[in-house]
């Protein structure tokens, strides 16, 4: 038998992990279930599952604290001190965080510090800026009215994050609701429950009573029991499309707003005329960060036909030397995948591609030198149109799926054909092809020449199943906002008399 390396957990986990209901742990009431560290399998944590009541309570505690309590009428530099605070309680506690991120996600501990963890920070210090810069509307209108539009608080909203940048993502909705004046109950993945909790314990030090609560457990249990119940008022959901419908339908009997960040199937088209190295390095990034586990993927990649074999045979030998391993370990380039299923369903895939006609570049396996961890190999497929199912359906992992293109157009025709429009990726030094196709993409985001980069100010969401809504800063304000209009003469103006029988 080979000698199978093992890995250490980057951090002793507590052993049972619960919600907040106001200061106070929920009950749970569910059963409880495992939490598993992805680069061993082994279990090390368990949470528990918060039913019906359970969930109850921690939604009474945040009606209680936006009905009762100062947090909707705090003055904004009350509410810009407090939303400081809660980013320096990350930056101080940044490595236990991503550590507990590291220990239940698998994502790479070096780049949860110096990434998520600093984004999460900043995702507070941006909504603090932007509420310092807020400024009202104001009607003069003839004869002698004064209107004025409001923006207050929604309620109580239902935050709901995925598994795949679990603190990165929660904070971005935790930041812009609190920001505007409302209250919350976060639900993160049942997989991935480790770093959040900490993270609202420690916020909880300094935010008054209910304003932030957690409620854990399976979607369809803890996550539908918080959608459906009376006294939530909004919901923001980052995460799957179908699970998105479902929990739109369910928010949409009671009328309530949400927001959707849903899934990606996004293009990344590469012209002759593009800066070849930077395009590469472009490409590899787009799929392969994050272990590979991200709605912006770039993972459909466009080639365009007279640069194709070369970009290939280029990409192929650099995802060969990529490190997978340890995602402890600072030389690690990719981590685990988040669980066994879905290193089984990312794996099927390359069978996918192979029944559709395409063909394996490289990868499409499992590491089985490295334990019992859900480790894979990057892989590549070339596929022989974009109608096969490795270029319609999203991976979700460390899987690109290379198709070739002639012209410009082809190359927009190609990308539109999607179900999905969260972001495109155009690499050319060419600049009429790149209005060309920033005009022609029907995504919500166009990268042109750089893999990710996010602007907070700038929104942030889908085309088509990509989503419904945005965040960034003015769109936060839409969303985690009411309107309110307010109309008064300056000097009362004579009314129209009904009722002196003249
Ligand atoms: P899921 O849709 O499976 O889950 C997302 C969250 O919803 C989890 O907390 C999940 O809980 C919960 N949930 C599941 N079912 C229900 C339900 N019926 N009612 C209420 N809540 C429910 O997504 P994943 O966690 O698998 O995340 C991956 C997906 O997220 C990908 O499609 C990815 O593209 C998308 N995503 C989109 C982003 C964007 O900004 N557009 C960013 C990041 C990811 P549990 O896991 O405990 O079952």
């Amino acid at each position: 038998m080979t000698d199978q390396p093992r890995f250490e957990i980057p951090i002793r986990p507590p052993a049972r992990v619960t919600g907040w209901a106001g200061d106070r742990a929920t009950p749970g009431g569910g059963p409880e279930l495992p939490v598993h560290y992805p680069a061993t399998g082994a279990q090390i944590s368990v949470l528990v599952e918060d039913d019906a009541a359970s969930v109850g309570l921690a939604v009474r505690a945040a009606r209680r604290a936006f009905d009762q309590g100062p947090w909707p009428s705090l003055s904004t530099a009350e509410r810009i001190s407090l939303l400081e605070r809660c980013g320096k309680i990350i930056r101080d506690h940044a490595d236990e965080l991503a550590r507990l991120e590291c220990a239940a996600t698998g994502l790479l501990l070096r780049e949860l510090k110096e990434r998520h963890m600093l984004r999460a920070a900043y995702n507070f210090r941006f909504f603090a800026d932007y509420i310092s810069q807020r400024a009202g509307e104001r009607y003069d209108q003839t004869p002698g009215y004064l209107t004025t539009v409001v923006r207050e608080p929604v309620g109580v909203a239902a935050l709901i994050a995925p598994w795949n940048a679990p603190v990165a993502l929660a904070t971005m909705k935790i930041a812009a609701a609190l920001a505007f004046g409302n209250t919350c109950v976060l639900k993160p993945s049942e997989q991935t429950p480790l770093a959040l909790a900490r993270l609202v314990a420690l916020l909880q030090e300094v935010l008054p009573e209910g304003v932030l609560n957690l409620v854990n457990g399976r979607g369809p249990v803890t996550g539908a029991a918080l959608v459906a119940h009376p006294g939530v008022d909004l919901v923001s959901f980052t995460g799957g499309t179908e699970t998105g419908r479902m929990i739109m339908s369910a928010a949409g009997q009671r009328l309530v707003p949400c927001t959707m960040e849903l899934g990606g199937k996004s293009a990344n088209v590469i012209f002759a005329s593009a800066d070849f190295e930077r395009a590469l390095d472009g490409a590899l990034l787009g799929i392969f960060s994050n272990n590979g586990q991200q709605c912006l993927a770039g993972s459909r990649i466009l080639v365009e036909r007279a640069i194709f074999d070369d970009f290939i045979e280029r990409f192929i030998a650099r995802a060969k030397n990529i490190r997978v391993g340890d995602p402890t370990d600072p030389a690690t380039e990719i981590g685990p995948l988040a669980s066994l299923p879905h290193m089984s369903r990312v794996l099927g895939f390359a069978e996918t591609a192979r029944a559709d006609g395409g063909r394996v570049l490289t990868g499409g396996t499992r590491r089985d030198d490295l334990g019992a961890g859900y480790f894979v190999h990057p892989t590549a497929v070339t596929v022989p149109s974009n109608a096969a199912r490795t270029a319609q359906d999203e991976i979700f992992g460390p899987f690109a799926t290379f198709l070739p293109f002639e012209s410009a157009e082809e190359a927009a025709t190609i990308a539109n054909d999607t179900a999905f429009g969260l972001v495109s990726y155009v690499w050319s030094d060419h600049l009429p092809t790149v209005m060309q196709m920033t005009e022609a993409l029907r995504s919500g985001v166009v990268w042109v020449n750089t893999p990710m980069m996010r602007e907070l100010r700038a929104p942030f969401g889908g085309f088509k199943n990509s989503g419904v809504g945005r965040e960034g800063g003015a769109a936060c304000e839409a969303f985690y906002t009411e309107e309110k209009t307010v109309t008064m003469p300056k000097t009362p103006p004579p009314l129209r008399r009904l009722g002196l029988g003249e």
